[in-house]
């Protein structure tokens, strides 16, 4: 075993104790999960490498077979860590689950890397979480003032907790019962030796969709894309609210949460989904295309070229090309052997891995009016050292379009967002703006264009359609541990720093 990679049969000592380091509390990742098809963790191993995207810091799988777990964890790339023969062999068995995890904190350690595995009274059990639990803390203090040992400082680790003391006899009911006193954002996978559950939160917050293999095997992914890439069929989306079990008798769902209005996270579709993914059987590629047309049907310009910010604003890019029937080109090219902006931990080296990531396409820019599209502004780094690169090419003028309304607010789903006195859009007004990231103008959708985009109507007011606090700050959970006293608070940050 080394620092960064951890291979074991699992025991009641499962959890990897290296890098006891403080953590971020709050994820953005990726779930998968097999059931009762050969070949499982290599199925998984695929999986997660479709869902890289949502979190490139580790990975992790569980497996089982004969009444006994199996786990591989690593930090780093799915393809980097998962793809040779002794770690596929070492997760043997028809059933597994993975998980690809997010955090932009530099010390997260291995303690923290799902699944969680826990030998429970009624066998072994394994969870990954995608999303963000606004009561874990408040949860936590509970459990830890009985006598609860916490081996991570991941906001998941309460789920087991709450599992393992829970009075309802079956495994199943115990992960119900749980799942009843969470709040926030989730979409679990859990596998136990004899079934395979996928959980969402009662406003459907974070995607989960089910899929089938053409001869057997029930398939639980964050994104469609995860499906696609082993063959499988999409059957449909895991309903909000909805818990979906598959034994080896075939697939059972229940609705153990009270009835609410589902809000999905509206920025799955501007930014964290893979566009090649279907989100309630709609295309996100489409739905950003949508958005780039009537990001240019609200703010036109005469300008001579429509250029993407990549990877992206191209959807958005080519919609509001097409609308605006302004030539589309690809005015910056990207590198494709660097990893996101947002994953270096300090701001002197994001700046760093924005010059690393793209450069100016001098021949298609010198002289030209440059409409610049891209999905979002958070901090406002990418868009300082784009506008900047455009016009050392020789572009004329320079006005970057977004396809989202201004991030004002942070996540706390699961989507990773800084504080609040980070995000550039809560500092400033638009003008400022435009004037930090050196810009001739800044235009940002309004949040009813992007509700149309989707396909609703408009925003509703009153019963939002979807989660849109980033734009919005209505946050539609309560968010307990955010108002927790002064007293919670230091309890959390001394069982956070272990
Ligand atoms: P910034 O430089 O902080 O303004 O980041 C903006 C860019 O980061 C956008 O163009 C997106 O492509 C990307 N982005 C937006 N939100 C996130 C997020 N939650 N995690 C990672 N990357 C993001």
């Amino acid at each position: 075993m080394t620092d960064h990679v951890s291979s074991s049969k699992l025991s009641p000592a499962h959890l990897d104790t290296h890098q006891l380091d403080s953590d971020k509390f709050n994820d953005e990742c990726g779930v998968f999960g097999v059931f009762a098809t050969p070949e499982a963790s290599t199925h998984t191993v695929l999986g997660l490498h479709a869902l890289q995207h949502r979190g490139q810091e580790a990975a992790g799988i569980v497996s089982h077979a004969d009444g006994q777990f199996y786990s591989h964890k690593s930090l780093g790339h799915v393809a980097d860590n998962f793809n040779t023969e002794p770690v596929i062999e070492s997760l043997p068995g028809d059933s597994a689950i993975g998980h690809v995890r997010y955090s932009t904190s530099g010390g997260a350690g291995l303690r923290n890397v799902q699944p969680l595995f826990a030998d429970l009274a009624r066998g072994g059990f394994a969870v990954c979480h995608n999303g963000n639990l606004t009561n874990a803390l408040t949860l936590k203090k509970q459990l830890v003032n009985k006598g609860a040992i916490f081996q991570s400082t991941s906001d998941s680790e309460v789920v087991i907790h709450l599992i393992a003391t829970s009075t309802y006899p079956s495994l199943q009911d115990k992960f119900i019962d749980a799942m009843r006193r969470v709040e926030g954002a989730f979409a679990f996978v859990a596998l136990s030796q004899d079934c395979l559950i996928g959980a969402r939160d009662p406003l459907g917050v974070r995607p989960l969709v089910i899929g089938k293999l053409p001869h057997d095997g029930y398939i639980f992914a964050s994104e469609t894309c995860a499906l696609d890439i082993i063959g499988a069929d999409f059957i449909r989306d895991v309903e909000p609210g909805e818990v979906v079990t598959v034994t080896k008798d075939g697939m059972t769902s229940v609705k153990p949460f009270p009835a609410s209005s589902p809000r999905p996270c509206i920025f799955e579709h501007v930014y964290f989904s893979r566009p090649d993914s279907l989100t309630n059987g709609t295309s996100i590629y489409k739905v950003r295309k949508n958005i780039g047309k009537e990001l240019a049907k609200e703010c036109k310009l005469d300008a001579d070229l429509v250029v993407p910010v990549p990877d992206s604003g191209v959807p958005a890019a080519i919609g509001y090309a097409q609308e605006a029937g302004i030539p589309f080109e690809l005015g910056i090219i990207r590198n494709h052997y660097v990893g996101r902006t947002f994953i270096e931990p300090s701001d002197t080296i994001r700046h760093l891995g924005v010059k690393l990531k793209h450069n100016a396409n001098r021949g298609e820019l010198e002289g030209k009016i440059v409409v610049l599209v891209d999905d979002s502004i958070v901090r406002g780094t990418t868009s300082v050292k784009i506008v900047d690169m455009v016009r050392q090419a020789g572009a004329k003028e320079v006005h970057m379009y977004i396809a989202s309304p201004p991030t004002t607010n942070p996540c706390f789903y699961g989507v990773d967002t800084p504080d609040k006195d980070k995000l550039l859009a809560s500092r400033m007004s638009i003008d400022e703006m435009a004037e930090h990231i050196g810009a001739d103008s800044l235009k940002f959708i309004s949040i009813d264009g992007l509700y149309r985009a989707v396909g609703e109507g408009g925003r509703n007011n009153k019963i939002p359609q979807y989660c849109d606090a980033c734009f919005s700050g209505e946050y539609p959970t309560q968010l307990t541990d955010n108002n927790a006293s002064d007293d919670d608070k230091q309890f959390s940050l001394l069982t956070d720093s272990h």
